[in-house]
């Protein structure tokens, strides 16, 4: 395996691409917005440039990183060579059902088809192809270049050749690999996003504030994020879908979204993307939202 495409250079498809490139791979990194991509080559460098000053990684090995790396704007001009697509496009299943259907007409036959899905059904995804045997959830976590798990899904028709080869490569590229069968959430966000929508209850009911919800959880839990922090980080956009996949997977009330979260992103408050969520993030320092927005 030599080329590996990626789609979507948003905020997991630029570490995602980084990742490999540092591992030596070619990477093919495939966004329809091209001032994504642009944005995307300034933090690869950027992350780069920190890892150097940690003395993670030489100079030499930045060059290399980004030799590896080829953008495009057409995803049939991206994966011809391609032994594994990873997409990693917006959260919206049908979005992704259609970029399967291209990638699975434009990709060679034995290309591995992954994606870093937070919470659609893999088994769904796979179906839209004629090869659901080599389709499967890499699911990276934020920030791809220092988080060391891939949670890996198998939908009800991977191959197990495919998981195998799957969990190989991740440990290759210095991450380990947990794997987990194809129900809503997975795993991680399973767990994650009904404790951050809980989080969201206790604010908009005026338990507490947020500074007080992610203090608590940060110094009694040994979270290194509050929950309301994380939120903003991962996206309010983003947890609000994986709540409702969840929610119309298990078809159980305790999944619905908090309604401030659903009315802060109609409002746009996407969190650390948009400049502000839960914290506003227009100066260095982050400072809370006035507690009034959160009624
Ligand atoms: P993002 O919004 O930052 O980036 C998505 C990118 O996909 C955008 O640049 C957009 O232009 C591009 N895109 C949209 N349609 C496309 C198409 N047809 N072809 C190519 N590119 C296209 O999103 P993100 O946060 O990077 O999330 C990407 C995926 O990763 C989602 O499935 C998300 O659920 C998952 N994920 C996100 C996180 C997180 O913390 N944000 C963590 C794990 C997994």
């Amino acid at each position: 395996m030599k080329n590996i495409a990626v789609i979507g250079a948003g905020a997991m498809g630029n570490g995602i691409a980084h990742t490999f490139a540092q591992s030596g791979y070619k990477v093919q990194l495939i966004d329809v917005n091209k001032t994504a991509l642009t944005h995307a080559a300034q933090t690869i460098s950027k992350n780069l440039d920190r890892m150097i000053q940690k003395e993670v990684i030489t100079e030499a090995l930045k060059k290399e990183t980004l030799n590896n790396i080829t953008m495009f704007t057409d995803i049939s001009e991206g994966v011809e060579y391609a032994s594994l697509v990873v997409e990693a496009a917006t959260e919206n299943e049908a979005l992704k059902l259609e970029i399967f259907k291209t990638l699975d007409i434009a990709c060679p036959d034995d290309t591995i088809l992954a994606t870093n899905t937070s919470s659609i059904s893999i088994t769904k995804i796979a179906a839209a192809t004629t090869r659901p045997g080599r389709v499967i959830g890499m699911h990276f976590m934020n920030p791809v270049p220092v988080m060391p798990l891939v949670e890996i899904i198998n939908g009800y028709n991977t191959d197990k050749e495919v998981t195998y080869f799957i969990v190989k490569l991740t440990k290759e590229i210095g991450k380990t690999a947990i794997q987990v069968n194809d129900y809503p959430g997975f795993i991680a966000n399973r767990i994650l996003m009904p404790m951050i929508n809980e989080a969201i209850e206790a604010l908009q009911s005026g338990v507490s504030g947020v500074l007080e919800i992610d203090g608590i959880m940060k110094l009694g839990m040994a979270h290194p994020m509050g929950p309301l922090e994380l939120a903003d980080f991962i996206g309010l956009d983003v947890c609000m879908s994986i709540l409702e996949v969840m929610h119309d997977g298990f078809k159980n009330p305790k999944y619905a979204p908090n309604p401030l979260l659903v009315n802060m992103v109609r409002a746009g408050k996407l969190g650390k993307k948009t400049g502000e969520g839960f914290y506003n993030y227009a100066d260095e320092r982050k400072a809370v939202v006035p507690a009034a927005r959160f009624l």
